[in-house]
């Protein structure tokens, strides 16, 4: 016995065009054609073969049971181990019960289809699978699909039925019999068909959103690098494109990110409530991932899910997963009890899911580049390159806001016999041993940088040469009185310069204040000295660093107490 494409196509290959169409757009089509029953409450006979589920969400049952309840006659052939043989099919009328059929047609062709038959409308539609597909095969897999609203055809099918009928479940025949009897096609209503084709454009249409939402939110990726400015596009578009109540993302924070959240709600509907929930949904969605990825990395067997929805399928959600690291979630809410996500919907959620996950971690890996490219890496000091921007900056924005800027350099006091003495990896120690001790004396808004070797320089945003003669003090005291572990006390020379005091301009501050540096190191070291006060000249002069023939003042600790 042939399958019941092959029957068809041998009796109307006139009539009929097999079109290849990819496993979801039939699964969408299938579904258009239950809503015709569905939608215009047509007391039909509809026969359907389902896929093979071993296992069926809730809502999954929910819409074939609402099927079966308003189709006059349900007769369901499905696989013998389906969800649908454990599940307690509806309790209708006896007339109306769905009637359960052996899925696998005859010569082991696996077939997809669905035949509505009433007095007013037939439609049919018929997948050939191809033996070798897997169920749970690549929703991109094409098939051979046929579609009529001939009632002759469906007339054809439906003899062809009742003969399998007939020879695989004899005990049915007299029921499907009946049921065809009083379902026999006769003509087809146009204002039905028109229905069907309705869907159909808007099924087209639907795609073409979808498609459109990847490529903006592809777009934002490219064209930056900024994160929340890609995640708000990416929710906007995911959420337009779905049609979803709301839609969420959020990014997990690791030492160096913080988590970063981004929402959307139809009709920019976000209230403080809607948003808090979709926070609390998130909570939730990255706990059961977190968890089934511990399960995973314990056993490799168990698989990491690709798109999930929640229990009761109004939320659908999918983790952000690049190279097996675990970044966050990105999920859609419904607000329509009846809306099942389709597999086509959960795929564009994988499919972004994956593009935001890749898009993160180049961020990051950007940010990480550029933080690498300004810290010095013994130190975790900034280097000289970020404090060259930093004193630009911190200056101009002084400039603006007419105040105070100071610069301190320091330098370690023979240095070179720490490291000859207890060796170069003591020396590195005793570096980071003083930017320990600058982060810690430092407020935030100063910027303290290896300038180069054993010389650091520190900006002091407003603060005057009298509050840099404060901090520089605290800082050459506590060098002088605390022990470097294994090498002992070292101390340090400071040379301090102040805007608009000594200079206006950054190249000439870092001259005044080194070469104050150099006077401190010449009159002995281990004390601060400052550039000596201006001759009453007018300050652009002064940008030429100016030479300090007439001696810096130096301030032995305690002058300055
Ligand atoms: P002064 O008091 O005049 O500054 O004497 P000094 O010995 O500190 O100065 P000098 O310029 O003669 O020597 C600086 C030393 O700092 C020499 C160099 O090997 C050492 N140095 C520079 N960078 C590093 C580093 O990253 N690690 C270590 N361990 N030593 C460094
Ligand atoms: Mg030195
Ligand atoms: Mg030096």
């Amino acid at each position: 016995m042939h399958s019941l494409y092959q029957a068809l196509m041998f009796q109307h290959a006139r009539q009929l065009t097999p079109v290849r169409c990819a496993e979801q757009t039939i699964a969408q089509l299938h579904r258009y054609f239950e809503d015709v029953v569905l939608e215009n409450g047509l007391a039909a006979l509809i026969v359907e073969s389902l896929p093979h589920k071993p296992e069926r969400a809730a809502r999954g049952l929910e819409r074939v049971a609402e099927v079966a309840r308003a189709a006059r006659h349900a007769f369901f052939f499905v696989a013998p181990d389906d969800a649908l043989h454990k599940w307690p099919l509806p309790s209708v009328e006896g007339e109306r019960q769905p009637v359960l059929l052996p899925r696998i047609a005859p010569g082991g062709a696996r077939e997809h289809f669905i035949l509505i038959a009433e007095a007013r409308f037939s439609a049919l539609l018929v997948t050939s699978l191809d033996a070798q597909a897997d169920d749970e095969a690549d929703p991109f897999t094409e098939h051979e699909v046929i579609w009529t609203f001939e009632p002759d055809i469906v007339y054809s099918a439906l003899e062809y039925l009742m003969a399998r009928v007939t020879a695989e479940r004899f005990a049915q025949t007299k029921e499907f019999a009946a049921a065809v009897r009083c379902c026999m096609p006769k003509t087809t209503s146009l204002h039905l068909t028109v229905s069907v084709t309705t869907k159909l454009a808007r099924l087209l249409q639907e795609q073409a959103a979808r498609e459109v939402a990847v490529n903006r939110i592809a777009s934002a990726i490219r064209s930056t690098l900024e994160l929340p400015s890609i995640l708000q596009t990416t929710v906007n578009e995911v959420g337009r494109a779905l049609g979803a109540r709301a839609c969420a993302l959020r990014i997990e924070g690791d030492a160096e990110q913080d988590p970063m959240t981004k929402c959307y709600a139809r009709d920019g509907a976000q209230t403080e409530a809607e948003q808090a929930f979709s926070c609390a949904q998130l909570d939730a969605c990255h706990t059961r991932l977190v968890a089934q990825l511990q399960e995973h990395q314990a056993d490799e067997r168990k698989t990491f899910v690709l798109c999930e929805e929640d229990r009761d399928g109004r939320t659908a959600y999918a983790p952000l997963v690049y190279q097996e690291n675990y970044m966050g979630v990105l999920l859609v809410r419904t607000d329509d009890a009846r809306r099942v996500w389709q597999q086509s919907e959960r795929l564009l959620l994988r499919t972004v899911a994956d593009q935001v996950a890749l898009a993160v971690s180049h961020a990051w890996l950007f940010a990480q580049i550029q933080r690498q490219a300004l810290t010095d890496a013994l130190t975790g000091c900034f280097n000289r390159r970020a404090f060259d921007l930093q004193l630009e900056r911190d200056l101009s924005l002084a400039t603006r806001m007419r105040q105070p800027v100071s610069l301190i350099m320091l330098d370690i006091d023979h240095f070179k016999r720490v490291n000859d003495t207890h060796g170069h990896d003591a020396g590195d120690a005793a570096l980071r041993f003083l930017a320990d001790v600058l982060r810690a004396e430092l407020r935030n808004v100063d910027t303290a940088a290896r300038y180069g070797g054993e010389e650091f320089a520190i900006i002091l945003p407003q603060a005057d040469l009298d509050g840099a003669l404060i901090v520089a003090e605290r800082l050459r005291s506590r060098l002088e009185q605390t022990d470097v572990p294994g090498i002992g006390c070292i101390t340090a020379s400071f040379g301090l310069a102040s805007f608009p005091q000594h200079a206006s301009a950054p190249a000439p501050l870092v001259t005044l204040a080194d070469r104050a540096l150099y006077e401190a190191k010449a009159a002995g070291r281990n004390r601060i000295c400052v550039p000596p006060p201006p001759l009453n000249l007018p300050t652009d002069m002064l940008d030429e660093a100016a030479p300090l023939s007439s001696v810096a003042t130096e301030r032995p600790a305690s002058l300055l107490e």
